[in-house]
């Protein structure tokens, strides 16, 4: 008997915001794939008696190349196994799922998807930065700051004349790229931008500026991945914005 992959959103980090699908999942897989951006506290979930292999870069080990996942997710289902793909964020959101969906389609293995809650739009809220607003941004736009050799393309032009919100996922190497390309195309050194890093984790650490002073503030504040770039008008309600978190 065929088995059944599942591909879970762990969402960014908090354990409360995993859905109640993934927590069920979780909790009754016979086996989980793990991706690196999943979070300790999540990982800590997992009942011992689950079986979890590592597909991410994880302290000590290398990051499986995609095929080689692909391959085990296939075999692992076709043991009979339920499989449960969990990813940080949403498995769709610059997560491969779309990739491991069609291997596992064109294996004819089952595929469920339980989409999670992005890093793009939490990070921001848990910053206090509403990602889209009505007097400053009537579009969010995320980007990926680390194109691949299959990428469309970043169409930059049309970036920094969006008027929205920007969010760019895997940022942090590509900063000092990111702010250059977005004021060589025209977008105002002033715009304020701001880095979210381990958002809704414990370690969240957050920094804002503007455009030309991000790079600078973000390596004075020593921020670390996973980070998100925020850039657009959004930013400067932080100011206007006290968010409290009671305990669980
Ligand atoms: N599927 C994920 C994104 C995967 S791409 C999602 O929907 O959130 C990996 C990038 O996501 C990282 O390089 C970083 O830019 C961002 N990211 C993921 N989790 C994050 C977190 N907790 N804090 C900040 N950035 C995060």
């Amino acid at each position: 008997m065929t088995g059944r992959v599942f591909l879970v959103g762990a969402g960014p980090g908090d354990p409360g915001l995993l859905t109640l699908r993934a927590a069920e999942l979780i909790a009754s897989a016979d086996v989980i794939a793990l991706d690196a951006l999943v979070s300790e506290e999540i990982v800590s979930r997992i009942p011992l008696h689950v079986e979890v292999l590592l597909t991410g870069k994880r302290a000590g080990t290398h990051a499986m190349p995609q095929e080689e996942i692909n391959a085990l997710l296939v075999a692992e289902a076709r043991k009979g196994k339920r499989v449960v793909r969990l990813k940080g964020g949403d498995p769709f959101v610059f997560g491969r799922g779309g990739e491991e969906a069609m291997a596992l389609t064109a294996a004819g293995v089952p595929v469920e998807v339980v989409p999670g809650i992005s890093s793009a739009i939490a990070g921001p809220a848990y910053a206090g930065i509403p990602v889209t607003h009505r007097s400053c941004a009537t579009s969010l736009t995320i980007v990926t700051a680390h194109e691949s050799d299959a990428s469309t393309g970043i169409a930059w032009r049309a970036l920094a004349a969006s008027n929205g919100t920007l969010v760019f996922l895997m940022g942090l190497g590509n900063l000092s790229l990111v702010t250059r390309k977005l004021m060589e195309h025209g977008m105002p050194a002033q715009t304020a931008a701001a880095v979210i890093s381990k958002a809704t984790t414990p370690e969240q650490q957050v920094v804002t500026a503007t455009l030309d002073t991000i790079e600078r503030a973000a390596a004075d504040a020593c921020i670390e991945a996973p980070a998100l770039i925020v850039v657009g008008n959004v930013v400067t309600l932080r100011d206007a914005i006290v968010l409290e978190r009671s305990e669980p």
